[in-house]
C-alpha cells in the first residue's frame, strides 16, 4: 500500500494542451503529478513507479465533482518583481488560479540594476531607487529562494535597466558601440544567472531613443541561451502597424523567439487596425516564432503621461505621489476641481499612474481569439487604485469570454493560459497536466467562474476558483490564501 500526498477525485480534467476535457483522478506526490487515471479502470499502471494506482492511500484528498481541474495559470505578463517580496501570499494572483508569474516585462525588471540615481519613467513603476538592490539576477534568485512567495516566478531582463546602467542615466540618445557592448555583457550574465529573456518598453522615456539596430544587437544574444524576446512596442496607436513591422524585422534579423506584449490598438482613430496587425503577425509566424499576449479589458494602465492621455476617451488616476487621495478619480473632474487645464493637472499630479479607456471591443475580441495569443494580466501591484486586470484577468477570460460570449472553448481558453504559455516561454514540466510534471493545479467551477474586480472596486476576489496548488502545496482555499509559500524560481530551458 502506497501513501501519497494528494488524491484529486472525480475531476473533469482540461490538461492544458487544448485537447477536450476528460474524466480522471489525479495523484500528486512530492510536488509532482504521479498519476492521471480513470478511476473505473484499475488496470492503468503508474509508469513512474511501476505499480498499480488502485492500491494506495493519500494524506489529503479533494472531491472535485462537477469541477474542472486544469494546470495552474501562467501569468505571462506581470510586474510582480518586487511584489513577491512585499506580499508573498500573492492573493491578487492565486485568487485567480495563477501559479506562475513572469516578471520583468515592458523593459523594466528589478534585476539586474546597479544605477544609483533617481529612477526614470517607467522604471519607477516598480518602486523608488531603494528597491533596486539586485546588481545581478543571481542576487534576486537567492533572495527569492530564501523568501519564496506562493507562486513561481520567472524573470525577464529589462532593456531599460541595461540602458540606464550602461549609459549611466544619460539615456535620451542611441547607445554608442561601447555602451551596446556593455549591455550585451550584462544581458549574457543575466541569462547565465537564470533570466529567461529580454523585454523592451520602447514607448517609454528610458528606451524611446534606442534605434531598431540597438534592439537587434541585443536580441541576437538570446538564441544561444534559448531566451525569449518580449516587446512593449514603440507605438500601440497611430503607428501600431509600423511597430509590428519593426518587431518582425527584429525577429527575422536576430532569429529570436518573440512575444508582442499586451497587443492593442489604442485610440479611437486606430480601432480596426488589429485586422492588419494580426495579418502581418500570422504571415510572419510561417517562418518565425512570433506570438503575443493580451489582457481582457478595453482600458490600459501605466504611468500618467501626456501623450497617452491625448488618445484616451476617459482617464482615471490610479496613484499620485503629490495627491494620494485622488486615486480612482477621473482626470477631467480633477482638472475642474483644481481649476486648471488637463496639462497643468497632470503636472500637479506627477509622478502618477492612470487607467486609459482607449481600445475597441472588436479589436480586443479579435486579439483574444487569435491562435497565437496568450493571456497576461499586466497588473500593476503597487497602484493604490489598480486596473481591475490585476485581480480579474484569468476568471474573466474563462467566464465572460469563453462561457458567456463563446469566443472560444474552455479548453482553448485554458490552453492560452497554460500549455501554450509554458511552451513559448520555455518553462519545462509546467503548463500541462501529465505524469512527471510539477503539480501546479487549479480546481474551478466552470458554471460560476467569473471576475468581480471592477474599475470602481478593483480589488475583489473572483468567483469560482476553489483550490489552487503550487508545486503540490495548497495555496488558495475557501476564498483565502494558505500559509504555504512553495514558489520556485524558474530559469527556463537549460542550455548547453
Ligand atoms: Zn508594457
Amino acid at each position: 500500500m502506497f501513501n501519497y500526498d494528494l488524491h484529486i477525485k472525480n475531476a473533469e480534467v482540461i490538461d492544458g494542451t487544448g485537447a477536450p476535457k476528460f474524466k480522471a483522478d489525479i495523484i500528486v506526490d512530492k510536488g509532482k503529478i504521479i498519476g492521471v487515471f480513470n478511476p473505473d479502470n484499475v488496470d492503468i499502471r503508474d509508469p513512474s513507479e511501476n505499480h498499480f494506482l488502485s492500491n494506495f492511500t493519500a494524506k489529503n484528498s479533494v472531491n472535485a465533482i462537477n469541477m474542472i481541474v486544469s494546470p495552474g495559470f501562467i501569468d505571462v505578463h506581470t510586474h510582480d518583481d518586487e511584489n513577491v517580496f512585499k506580499d508573498p501570499s500573492l492573493s491578487s494572483k492565486v485568487s485567480q488560479g495563477v501559479t506562475t508569474c513572469i516578471a520583468g516585462n515592458c523593459g523594466i525588471s528589478l534585476a539586474p540594476f546597479s544605477y544609483k540615481g533617481d529612477v526614470p519613467d517607467p522604471i519607477a513603476l516598480l518602486g523608488k531607487s531603494e528597491v533596486f538592490r539586485f546588481p545581478r539576477v543571481k542576487d534576486y534568485k537567492k533572495e527569492f529562494q530564501s523568501k519564496p512567495s506562493s507562486v513561481n516566478i520567472a524573470l525577464l531582463t529589462g532593456h531599460s535597466m541595461l540602458r540606464v546602467d550602461a549609459m549611466n542615466g544619460d539615456f535620451d540618445r542611441p547607445a554608442n558601440s561601447k555602451e551596446i557592448k556593455s549591455m550585451i555583457f550584462a544581458l549574457e550574465t543575466a541569462l547565465e544567472d537564470g533570466s529567461i529573456g529580454l523585454s523592451t518598453g520602447l514607448a517609454y522615456p528610458a528606451a524611446k531613443a534606442s534605434p531598431t539596430s540597438e534592439i537587434i544587437e541585443l536580441a541576437k544574444v538570446l538564441p544561444k541561451f534559448n531566451g525569449i524576446f518580449t516587446t512593449h512596442m514603440r507605438n500601440e496607436g497611430v503607428d501600431v502597424v509600423k511597430s509590428v513591422q519593426e518587431t518582425i524585422e527584429i525577429t527575422n534579423d536576430a532569429k529570436v523567439r518573440t512575444v508582442i506584449s499586451h497587443h492593442k490598438c489604442a485610440g479611437r482613430t486606430n480601432w480596426g487596425k488589429s485586422i492588419d496587425t494580426l495579418k502581418l503577425i500570422n504571415e510572419a509566424k510561417q517562418n518565425n516564432f512570433l506570438d503575443l499576449d493580451c489582457y481582457p479589458y478595453t482600458a490600459s494602465s501605466t504611468m500618467l503621461l501626456k501623450d497617452f492621455v491625448k488618445r484616451a476617451d476617459k482617464v482615471l488616476v490610479t496613484w499620485s505621489d503629490n495627491y494620494p487621495e485622488v486615486s480612482g478619480q477621473d482626470l477631467n473632474d480633477l482638472a475642474i476641481k483644481f481649476g486648471c487645464n488637463i496639462s497643468d493637472t497632470i503636472d500637479k499630479l506627477y509622478p502618477a499612474g492612470a487607467i486609459y479607456f482607449q481600445m475597441g471591443d472588436d479589436d480586443l475580441n479579435r486579439i483574444l481569439k487569435f491562435p497565437g495569443s496568450m493571456i497576461g494580466s499586466d497588473g500593476i501591484p503597487g497602484d493604490k487604485h489598480p486596473h481591475p486586470r490585476l485581480w480579474g484577468t484569468f476568471p474573466r477570460v474563462l467566464g465572460k469570454y469563453s462561457r458567456n460570449m463563446k469566443l472560444f472553448s474552455l479548453e482553448e481558453a485554458v490552453y492560452k493560459m497554460t500549455g501554450k504559455s509554458a511552451s513559448v516561454f520555455g518553462l519545462e514540466e509546467r503548463g500541462v497536466i501529465k505524469v512527471g510534471n510539477y503539480a501546479d493545479l487549479v480546481i474551478f467551477n466552470p458554471e460560476t467562474v467569473n471576475d468581480k474586480a471592477s474599475y470602481e472596486t478593483p480589488k475583489l476576489h473572483s468567483d469560482g476558483i476553489e483550490y489552487v496548488f503550487v508545486n503540490g502545496k495548497l495555496v488558495w482555499k475557501d476564498d483565502n490564501p494558505t500559509d504555504d509559500r512553495p514558489g520556485m524560481f524558474l530559469s527556463g530551458k537549460s542550455f548547453n
